[in-house]
């Protein structure tokens, strides 16, 4: 059967009369509850179940951010934050949603480059951990002291002197507009000045979208050595480390879910065999699109459908300004597709090789390409799994000027 094809990429379908259904509701319905389509849909329960799954598989040590930039929804951090440790924030705009959620502002981490001293004053003000990324932002946070009396709850992020091998974004090692050498802290810790502010911990994030566990567990080593080197040299107590995330999911065909098991059995091992130098300091993991992105679904409606020269077009009210990545454009080399379905029509007697596509002028806005489905017709609902992060939010809902896209938490 054709759903074998992608199912090593899906973690879960429940289907219903040959109905796909997403929190106990069909897409005709959810496009209903949402008023039109396209819409994002991003089912709590799987929320909840992807945390309690992590948590129960990773060490009791282990704290869990969820870095909120995956999908910053804000009813989706509100949810979010009622389970995990900590949210990590990336601008100041994110830095209101993540404290909106209630969760306790020490409890919340602003990393980035290029902080706005308007965010670095605010960030101080809120109390919560700034992770410096730059000799002058460090400067700019002693000015604020001075200026304002407020000391500035800070952590460094460190650009380690290793990258995570086989990583989907290279975050790290060699030089990068990400935090500041490994080399250069030596000579910072030992000219902290902890009057004017107060200095917590690391962050030493170095890559994203892994599904390999022996990468994982090579950088993870890494950055616990490198950590006990830095807090060796701290001026103070080290009350945190965060050891960055990098956990992957399955997008495309050849792709396998990540084995966590390995990763939490070593990180294990790394805390306990370093509990002496990490004796007051928490270790942080923080992750997005692992968290939310297979939680998530974009849902589009088929408006047209007509063939060219042999080959079969369905056209949707949904395409690359809701959902940039699927549509190969956000980091990708070379297109390849996500998991597709059509909603409604799970299964079909025939198949039909389709070219999925949306509404914009510009061939690049592909929703599927050569797709094997069970024949379609306008009206259907064409299905996006693995949408939960980096999808509105990182997509030009502006470019041609269609309506934007609908998200819905249920
Ligand atoms: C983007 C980002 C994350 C989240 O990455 P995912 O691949 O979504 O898990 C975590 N930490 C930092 C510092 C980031 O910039």
């Amino acid at each position: 059967m054709f759903m074998t094809k992608i199912h090593d990429r899906l973690h879960r379908v429940t289907v219903q009369d040959n109905q796909l259904l997403i929190a106990d509701k069909t897409a005709e319905q959810l496009v209903a509850i949402a008023g039109s389509s396209p819409v994002y849909v991003y089912a709590r329960n799987e929320l909840a179940e992807r945390v309690a799954q992590l948590k129960a598989i990773m060490p009791n040590k282990l704290k869990l951010h969820y870095a909120i930039k995956a999908n910053p929804m804000a009813a989706v951090v509100d949810h979010m934050a009622s389970l995990v440790d900590g949210l990590d924030v990336a601008s100041g705009k994110e830095m209101l949603v993540a404290l909106g959620s209630g969760i306790s502002s020490e409890d919340i981490s602003f990393a980035g480059p290029a902080k706005s001293e308007t965010e670095l004053n605010a960030a101080t003000a809120a109390g919560i951990v700034i992770n410096v990324e730059s000799v002058l932002e460090l400067e700019r946070l002693y000015d604020i002291h001075d200026n304002t009396g407020r000391k500035a709850k800070i952590a460094f992020r460190v650009n380690p002197d290793f990258e995570l091998k086989s990583s989907g974004m290279k975050m790290a090692g060699g030089p990068k507009q990400f935090g500041i050498d490994a080399e250069q802290m030596p000579d910072i810790l030992a000219n902290l000045d902890t009057q004017r502010i107060d200095f917590k911990g690391f962050h030493i994030f170095s890559g994203s979208q892994n599904l390999k566990p022996e990468a994982l567990i090579d950088a993870h080593n890494k950055t616990f050595e490198l950590a006990e080197r830095l807090i060796a040299l701290s001026p103070a107590t080290v009350e945190h480390v965060n050891i960055g995330g990098g956990l992957g999911i399955p997008y495309f065909p050849g792709e396998k879910k990540l084995d966590v098991a390995p990763v939490a059995e070593n990180l294990k091992q790394l805390i306990v065999g370093r509990s002496a130098a990490f004796a007051k300091a928490d270790v942080v993991m923080e992750l997005g699109r692992y968290l939310v992105g297979e939680a998530g679904y974009y849902i589009c409606q088929v408006t047209d459908k007509k063939v060219s020269r042999g080959q079969t077009y369905l056209m949707t009210d949904g395409g690359l300004h809701h959902h940039l990545s699927n549509s190969g454009n956000f980091g990708q080399i070379i297109r390849k597709n996500y998991p597709v379905l059509i909603a409604n029509k799970i299964t079909g007697e025939e198949l039909e090789k389709v070219e999925i596509v949306g509404p914009l002028c510009t061939p690049l806005d592909i929703v599927g390409a050569r797709l094997e489905l069970p024949i379609a017709e306008v009206g259907d609902y064409v299905t996006v799994f693995q949408s939960g992060a980096y999808g509105a939010t990182a997509s030009p809902q502006d470019f041609l000027g269609h309506p934007h896209v609908k998200e819905l938490l249920i």
